[in-house]
């Protein structure tokens, strides 16, 4: 069977009101989020109902779509709640609702009119197991992680159903994330969203008569980060990724920052839009490469896409590198006196190089030659949270730029 190749949705995570804003705003088709219950990041920000409404309202006003994340492994206690809160997303008029649990799949079926979209929790790594989900309901199906390209294109080649993988961020080193280390080690469980990210922490190996000595159990002398994943980053096989015929390419990152949102939003739109302008020339650009770069990040792999047996773990650490340094946003910008107003987000001064990465003008780079504060006085620096500061700009700059240093 051919693949009829579409241009894929670019779905972004939204911790907050204001990631999902940035999302959309550099360039996300749709986004996904959590409430306050019931998702598996129970440590983010998450969205109140009140959020939620505000949430669906700015995304259709854009033209684009919202996602509800609800795929926590249920027990019978969650099962009222659970009923209640999807009724709420239906009325609110959220596009689809993420289930892993088969038992809130038949709530939602029977209480609700939500489009289903089958979270990765759910495991599917067949296109027997997408049919069966397909048939009971599920308009998409994400698939887990640890496929490779041949095997997605089956899939797709023998299920109707949407099909939507991960291309950008954190991976699990457990399969897709049903993991117990977390709630082994500190009794809070992934599958309730509450993992502590054990698989990140340095291990060594103790013989139980040697309390205190400790034997390292890594590759080599530079560490034992024994089960830490390296970050996924499919943008070097992204014309492949499309020509597996997949509806959605997902960015992770619900807890990440709204410049990791911005930059990697821009990065694969800019990508996905030039693969669609000229499919035959397609490149990736260096570019794109150094925006990816400069957020915070494990060292990429491909994971199993490809299915070279590229290595996936990164032994010597569990920090992410950073390379930029995420100092504010633009919220307004004034032609005439070319001045932008930035609220604060990092610590800047009047003599420092900083660049305006903006949603859809190329970057910019200048010296801050002046800052004033909001009543109009003269500063040196913006040491204060979310302050609002204004500085002279070299170029008309758009409102939700990101300035960096
Ligand atoms: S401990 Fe690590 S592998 Fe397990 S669920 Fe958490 S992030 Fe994933």
């Amino acid at each position: 069977m051919s693949i009829n190749i579409v241009k894929p949705e670019l779905l972004a995570p939204a911790g907050n009101f204001e990631k999902l804003q940035a999302a959309l705003i550099y360039g996300a088709d749709a986004v996904y989020f959590g409430g306050k219950n019931f998702s598996l990041r129970a440590f983010g920000d998450n969205f109140t109902r009140e959020e939620i409404l505000k949430a669906v309202e700015f995304t259709h006003a854009l033209g684009k779509k919202i996602y509800a994340a609800a795929n926590i492994f249920a027990h019978n206690k969650d099962i009222a709640a659970l009923a209640d809160y999807l009724k709420f997303l239906d009325g609110a008029g959220v596009d689809a609702v993420l289930i892993s649990d088969l038992g809130v799949l038949t709530l939602a079926k029977e209480l609700t009119n939500l489009k289903i979209h089958v979270s990765t929790q759910a495991n599917v790594t067949n296109w027997r197991a997408a049919k069966f989900f397909h048939e009971l309901g599920a308009e998409r199906i994400v698939l887990a992680r640890e496929l490779t390209r041949a095997e997605i294109s089956e899939i797709k080649a023998n299920c109707a159903a949407e099909l939507e993988i991960f291309i950008h961020g954190a991976m699990c080193i457990s399969y897709s994330g049903r993991c117990w280390l977390s709630k082994f080690l500190t009794g809070r469980d992934a599958n309730q969203g509450a993992c502590t990210h054990s698989c990140r922490w340095k291990y060594n190996l103790v013989e139980e008569k040697r309390a205190g000595e400790f034997f390292s159990v890594g590759e080599d002398e530079r560490g034992s980060y024994v089960m830490n994943s390296k970050d996924l980053c499919l943008l070097p096989y992204l014309d492949k990724v499309i020509q597996s015929g997949v509806t959605s390419l997902k960015i992770e990152g619900r807890m990440k920052s709204v410049n990791y949102v911005a930059s990697v939003v821009k990065v694969y739109r800019a990508a996905i839009d030039s693969y669609f302008d000229n499919p035959t020339d397609f490149k990736i650009r260096g570019e794109w490469l150094n925006e990816l770069n400069k957020i915070a990040h494990r060292p990429y792999t491909t994971g199993f896409f490809i299915g070279d047996g590229e290595p996936t773990e990164i032994y010597d650490t569990s920090k992410p590198s950073r390379s930029a340094n995420f100092l504010g946003i633009v919220r307004d910008f004034d032609l005439p006196t070319m001045t932008a107003t930035i609220e604060q987000r990092g610590k800047f001064e009047v003599g420092e190089r900083v660049e305006f990465f903006q949603p859809r003008g190329k970057t910019f780079s200048q010296v801050i030659s002046a800052m004033h504060d909001a009543d109009g006085q003269e500063i040196l620096s913006a040491p204060h949270a979310q302050q609002i500061v204004k500085i002279p700009v070299a170029e008309p700059v758009e409102i939700w730029s990101l300035m960096r240093s």
